[in-house]
């Protein structure tokens, strides 16, 4: 989330919400004057923006990352080239630390290529907010909104804001969704997209010509359509990564940290020793700071720091189905808050075809999740209730 607060001075590149992160060991650098961070920024800035820059080739990330010793260390080294680690190394180069970076497999081959591609405001957590008078969830919705809109202004050839129609099969529903998503645009405030609005049953079946007019025991009243974000995920993650880049980070992919160097007296985390993935060689980088953001292989990290760490991620995965582009028009989303059995299911379009899905639930961590059939039974047997086409 700081990431995009950062770019936004620099008027740069990309931003995304990503998931958490740990730091191994507590910084120890010294802050420069105001006058010399604001004078950097403005050289990240120009370096970021400018059409011509390159960022450096493999070798010289490399001969960086090497070239840290224990005399010499980098302030940060981050483990995890998802969004959330390259957030962190691009916040952290633009604040004029030097950084390093590294990833297993390549930028973005884990969580961070597979979400929903949604930049949500929160919408969820202002239901929270109001029915459980939670100060906090409300506080993640004011957060959220201006994130979002940051980060289509920062990156607009990879984010835009994306219309998403709720239909309701009962008044109380059009009631409900339409004084709730009201709110949701009062709170969005100057951070608003576009205002939400009511539309006709027959509105809504020219707007969204697939959606059922009559559902299992109900006539379609109308919908209501909002707007939150959606981003081409990888390729901000790549953005991510060549703007940390450009503003001098070393970040390197196919290269895993196989185990945390210690300082001897005091065992304190100094470094990890990196397998280059694709030479199989390994070498030692040196940082002040190892930031863990490894996603779901958080855990594994940890137990690199100490074998004894207990567990602190709860992991869930969600199921993403394709599905031709006739299922939904061009540039309009579906989403059912509450299916029959209680779970959110939505369509939304994505380069040219529909994505069609429902909310996350518990796993356990694979390199490489598989949906399994019932999974794509549900969002099958969830979205036919809302079309008028045969869905199979
Ligand atoms: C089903 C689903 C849908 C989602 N939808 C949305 C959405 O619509 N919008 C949204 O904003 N968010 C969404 N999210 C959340 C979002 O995808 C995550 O918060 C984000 O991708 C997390 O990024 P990350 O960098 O923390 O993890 P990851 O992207 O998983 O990156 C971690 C990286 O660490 C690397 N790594 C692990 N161990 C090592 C090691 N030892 N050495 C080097 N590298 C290592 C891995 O290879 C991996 O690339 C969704 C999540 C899920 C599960």
């Amino acid at each position: 989330m700081a990431t995009s607060i950062r770019l936004r001075r620099l008027g740069a590149i990309a931003a995304v919400a990503g998931g958490a992160y740990t730091i191994v060991r507590q910084p120890s650098f010294s802050s420069n004057d105001r006058g010399d961070k604001l004078s950097a920024l403005e050289t990240f800035r120009r370096k970021i923006s400018d059409p011509f820059a390159v960022v450096p080739p493999r070798n010289t990330q490399e001969a960086a990352l090497i070239g840290s010793s224990l005399a010499n260390p980098l302030d940060i080294l981050v483990v995890g080239g998802g969004a959330t680690g390259c957030g962190v190394a691009l916040d952290a180069a633009t604040r004029g630390l030097r950084v390093g970076l590294v990833e297993r497999e390549d930028f973005a081959s884990g969580t961070s290529s597979r979400s929903t591609k949604l930049i949500h405001g929160g919408v969820r957590y202002l239901e929270k907010a109001v029915f459980n008078l939670d100060y906090g969830q409300l506080k993640l919705v004011f957060h959220a909104l201006e994130e979002r809109k940051q980060l289509i202004e920062n990156a607009p050839h990879l984010c835009h804001a994306l219309p998403c129609m709720t239909p309701c099969f009962d008044w109380f529903d059009a009631i409900y969704y339409w004084a709730g998503l009201k709110m949701y645009d009062l709170v969005a405030g100057r951070h608003l997209l576009h205002l939400s609005r009511y539309y006709s049953a027959q509105e809504s079946v020219e707007l969204f010509p697939t959606l059922a007019r009559n559902g299992k025991d109900k006539t379609l009243k109308g919908t209501v359509v909002y707007y939150d974000g959606q981003m081409n995920d990888s390729r901000v993650n790549v953005a991510l990564a060549c703007s940390a880049a450009l503003a001098g980070a070393a970040v390197l992919n196919h290269a895993e940290v196989v185990s945390l160097l210690k300082d001897e007296g005091d065992g304190r985390i100094i470094g990890a020793r990196i397998r280059n993935n694709l030479s199989g060689k390994e070498f030692d980088a040196y940082a002040k700071v190892v930031v863990n953001a490894a996603g779901p292989f958080c855990d594994s990290v940890r137990t690199l720091a100490d074998k004894d760490a207990k567990p602190m991620i709860c992991p869930s995965s969600g199921v993403h189905i394709i599905l031709p582009d006739y299922y939904s028009p061009d540039g309009m989303g579906l989403i059912v808050p509450k299916t029959k059995d209680g779970r959110v299911v939505f369509m939304l379009p994505w380069l040219g075809r529909t994505v069609a899905g429902t909310t996350d639930s518990n796993t356990s961590i694979t390199m490489l999740p598989e949906p399994h059939e019932n999974e794509i039974e549900f969002i099958l047997d969830a979205i036919s209730d809302y079309l008028n086409v045969k869905v199979c």
